[in-house]
Order: C-alpha cells, then structure tokens, then sequence
C-alpha cells in the first residue's frame, strides 16, 4: 500500500457543511504544500454557503461577495460537493468511516439559546434565528408564520442578530426590495403594521454586543426614529472605570454613537426603534388566546465577578412593555450529529482545538475533526472561521504525519461518488449549484433585485429539470 497523501493514494477528507468554515477548511487543506488532497463536502441543502445565504442579512450583499471566494475553492479539480444529502439520513459515520481517512464536521450552530423564563412559549414569541432564516428564503422556514400586524416589538439581546431582525422589521419595501430577501417575506413586511420595535439589551451600553458598523446603521434608516434613554446610556462607575483601564476605541465610538441617538428627537418618521439597557423580560404575559400581549421588565445593575466580567443583576424595580410580538435573539447553538461526540453545556462537538474528543476518555477519536461554530460556539464574524479552520487543518495534517488516520475500506473517489448516487439520486453537484446560481441571478435581473431565490428543495430540483 503506497503512503496516504500521494497522487496514487490521496488523503481523503469529508466535510461535512458547506458554510465558511467548511471552505476555510477545504481551503487550508489545497494550500498545504502535502499532502495530495480529495475533498468531497456535503450539506444537507442543495444550496451552499450556510450562513452566507441565510444568515447574513438581505441588505449586507457586501458581505456575501465572500462566495465568489467559495467558488473559486470549489473549482479545483480534487473538490466535490454533494449538495442535498444529510448526514445521519442518507449517509452515516460508520459510511464515511468506510470511503475517508479523515472527517471534518463544519455543521454550525442551527438552532437558538432559550430564554428559561414564564410565557417564552406563547404565540407570538419567536427565535430570532428562525426569523432570520426565513426572511432569508432557507427551505426549512417557509411555513413559518409571523404576526406583521402587530405594532409592538421587542427584540430580546443586542447582538447583531439582534440588529439584522430591528432592522429588517424597520426597513421599507422599497428598501427591502433591492435586496435578495425572500419573495413571501417581502409580500409579508410590506403588509407590516409594525411601529415600535424595542431592542432590549440586559446590561449597559459599554457591554452591547453589536458591533460600531451595525449601530450606526440604525440611524441611517430611510423611515425609522432611533432613540435610546439617555440615563440608560450614562456609563455607571464599574463600566466607566473598566473602560478607564482598558479604552477601546471601538467600545468608545459605540457609547458615542448611542449617546447621539439618545439626544434625537423624532423626525416624523413611520417607525420607531429604541434601544434600552440593562433591562431584562423575566415573564411574557398572554391573552386568553394564549398571545403574548406584554412582557415584565426588571431593571438590573451590573456587578463585577472575581475574573473581573461586568454581569447583570436584577434589581426591584420593575416595569411592563406592551408587546404583539417577541423575537428572542440570545445566540445560536449547535445541534448534536448522530454519532458524534457532543458537549451539551457549550452545544458544540466534543474537541480539544479542532481534533475531536471522546468525552470519557478526553482522547481524540481518530479521523474525526470539527471547525466553525459547531467547534467554538456562535462567535466571531465570517473572517474568524479562516484562522479557526487553520487551527483543526494544521491538527489534520500533524496526524496524518503521525500516521493517525482511518483506514477506509474504499477510498477511491469514484466509490464514494456511487454510495452517494444509491443513497440519495437527487443530489447537487457544484455545477447544479453554479446553474441555480444563474437561474436566481436571471429572475432577480427581471425585477431589479440582486436575485430572486429558490425557496424549496423541491422548486431547486424543478429549476434543473429534475
Ligand atoms: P451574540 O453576539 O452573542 O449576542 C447575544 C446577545 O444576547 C447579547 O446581547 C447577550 O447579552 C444577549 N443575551 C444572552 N442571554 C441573554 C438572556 N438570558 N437575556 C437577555 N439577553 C441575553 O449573538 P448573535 O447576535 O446571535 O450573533 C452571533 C455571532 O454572529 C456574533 O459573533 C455576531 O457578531 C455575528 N454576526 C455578525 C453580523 C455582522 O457582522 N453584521 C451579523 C449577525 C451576526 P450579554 O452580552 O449580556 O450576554
């Protein structure tokens, strides 16, 4: 048997999800000067690109110019892409255990953190990340169903999750209509009723977790008021002196930005979006229909722990807000893959810098390596999976070195490309992507918009004839 990594035995590798840390990966992987390399990446979607196509907000298509760096990875002649084709459904670990040498789990972080608090459930209260996905056209999403009659909102979290969602529910249809934003979203926001729309961030301004970009942007909206309180965006003694001790210029700039909003007077616009701190909901209360009408507000105080972090304490001053509807936008977190090690507290995959863990033993289980979210939690932006990525290969590549890799039954491409084809008939190779591209491109051209997106799995196989 001739050496794992040479041109007549490559290293094959699986990557499992097609977002960025899954191209970073592949990426790192081509670019190392050995081995020989054979990626096959394989999403559940046809579609790839994760949260490029439906996370990142329909109005930042700066931001998903990234994809033509995706493709162009996706163009070397020892990449393949299986498109349509889950994990743990159409084809397993002890599958990939047979046909690869190494596995690479770049999955993300698909479902939301939970509130824990009274009423979270009650209709009308929704997980930001799935308001997201929808807006955003993702397969899964399309029966979701959201009130726009409502007139009041609250957005629960200040990330910048929390900021997309404020911020799409405040935009115009003119606005959003340049964008790449789902067709059924687009018909439902313009019908929007929404007015007021509360962003609620638990501690102060100086801890807000949305980035300076982001904030400025709310007070650029074509027909929407920003305002903040102005007591809320006073810092208070722990948060002044951390900043004294440590003056990011960012943090800074962020706090100079609320304190003009806080100084607005309304303008007249249809909409209005204020930002608050140091509140938090501790119960969402409902109408007899079981629809959330209000929600309970404790004002908190920030304390310092012992490693210094400034967290949120409830105080005994309370107050209600008003609301039809809630988006709860308190982090992703990632979802277990049957099989695979998984470390429920931090809702990531089991591992030690990118190399996965048996959790007993805290031994790597060999062949197995995770990157992106599903690694490290949901943090960072797209660039942060590249150096995330470097870390897992450089792991990949130090065992293979070793001589720590599976020993697949069948490595040939060509096999592997078989098991694919019995499993799943209807898979996507990275030219049918590449043709759907076109199709949504040319649909969008027809109307003036960036593109015009397939919404269904089955509406992805009828535009290639399927
Ligand atoms: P995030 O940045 O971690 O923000 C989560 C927010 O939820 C924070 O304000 C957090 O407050 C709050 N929170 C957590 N638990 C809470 C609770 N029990 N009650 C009230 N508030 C609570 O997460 P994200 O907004 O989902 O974003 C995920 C990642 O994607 C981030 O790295 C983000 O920057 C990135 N992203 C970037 C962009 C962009 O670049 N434009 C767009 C979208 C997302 P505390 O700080 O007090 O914990």
């Amino acid at each position: 048997m001739t050496q794992v990594g040479t041109d007549a035995n490559p290293l094959r590798v699986a990557i499992i999800g097609a977002g960025p840390s899954g191209f970073y990966a592949a990426d790192h992987l081509f670019r190392a000067r050995d081995p020989v390399v054979e990626i096959d990446m394989f999403d559940r979607l046809p579609t790839p690109y994760g949260l490029v196509r439906a996370g990142v907000a329909p109005d930042h298509q700066k931001i998903k110019s990234v994809t033509k760096v995706f493709n162009r990875i996706a163009s070397r002649p020892n990449f393949r892409y299986y498109g349509n084709v889950e994990f743990g459904v159409h084809i397993t670990l002890a599958d990939l255990r047979e046909y690869y040498h190494q596995i690479c789990y770049t999955t993300g972080a698909q479902t939301d953190r939970h509130l824990g608090i009274p009423g979270e459930d009650l209709v009308g209260s929704h997980s930001a990340t799935e308001f997201v996905t929808w807006y955003n056209g993702h397969p899964d999403c399309q029966e979701c169903c959201y009130d726009l009659s409502q007139e009041r909102v609250a957005v629960v979290g200040v990330g910048n999750v929390a900021v997309d969602v404020a911020r799409i529910l405040s935009r115009t249809p003119d606005e959003l209509a340049k964008t790449d934003i789902a067709d059924y979203a687009l018909e439902a926001l313009s019908q929007s009723q929404v007015r007021e729309i509360h962003l609620l961030g638990r501690r102060g301004p100086a801890q807000a977790a949305f980035t300076t970009p982001e904030a400025k942007e709310l007070g650029e909206l074509e027909d929407a008021d920003v305002a903040c309180l102005p007591e809320e965006v006073e810092l208070d003694d722990l948060s002044r002196t951390a900043l004294d001790h440590n003056p990011d210029q960012a943090t800074i700039r962020k706090i100079e930005i609320l304190r003009e909003y806080a100084s607005r007077q309304p303008t007249g616009k249809s909409r209005r979006l204020v930002i608050r701190f140091l509140v938090s909901p501790v119960e969402l209360i409902g109408n007899d229909a079981g629809q959330v009408v209000r929600m309970h507000l404790a004002r908190n105080a920030l304390y310092a722990t012992e490693a210094g972090t400034l967290r949120p304490r409830q105080t005994d001053h309370f107050e209600e807000l008003p609301v039809g509807l809630v988006f709860r936008s308190v982090g992703y977190r990632g979802v277990p893959l049957p099989g695979v090690p998984f470390n429920d507290k931090w809702g990531v995959i089991a591992n030690h810098k990118g190399r996965v863990i048996n959790p007993d033993t805290q031994q790597p289980v060999v062949g197995e390596y995770t990157a992106g979210w599903i690694k490290r939690g949901p943090s960072g932006v797209i660039g942060t999976n590249k150096p995330d990525a470097a870390e897992t290969v450089a792991f990949m590549l130090e065992d293979l070195i070793e001589g720590s890799i599976l020993n697949p039954a069948q490595p040939e491409v060509a096999a592997a490309e078989r098991l694919v084809l019995e499993r799943q008939p209807d898979y996507f190779t990275y030219g049918d992507w590449l043709r759907l591209d076109e199709l949504e491109v040319a649909r969008g051209w027809e109307v003036g918009r960036p593109r015009v997106k397939f919404t269904s799995v089955a509406d992805m196989l009828a535009a290639l004839g399927r």
